[in-house]
């Protein structure tokens, strides 16, 4: 399995990188996900996107779908 934090983790993580501001809060639409090529780095939680995983291009940043789901909700709790 590719090191993959549970969902508790995440959102401890996005709401300390909010705070500190390395993660905007966001008001964007998470778009549906797709099935990652694999390599590329997830901005919320800073893990490498496994190929195979859900994954979602937001504003030109390449996120999992799971994690970016939690960066909304945990946004719309702030804004
Ligand atoms: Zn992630």
């Amino acid at each position: 399995m590719p090191p993959e934090l549970p969902e508790t983790d995440i959102r401890r993580l996005v709401h300390s990188r909010m705070r500190e501001g390395m993660l905007p809060p966001t008001t964007v639409a998470i778009p549906p996900g797709r099935q990652s090529y694999g390599g590329d780095t997830c901005i919320i939680c800073g893990f490498v996107i496994v190929a195979g995983r859900n994954e979602v291009d937001v504003a030109g940043f390449h996120a999992h779908e799971r994690c970016a789901v939690i960066w909304r909700e945990e946004s719309d709790r702030l804004l």
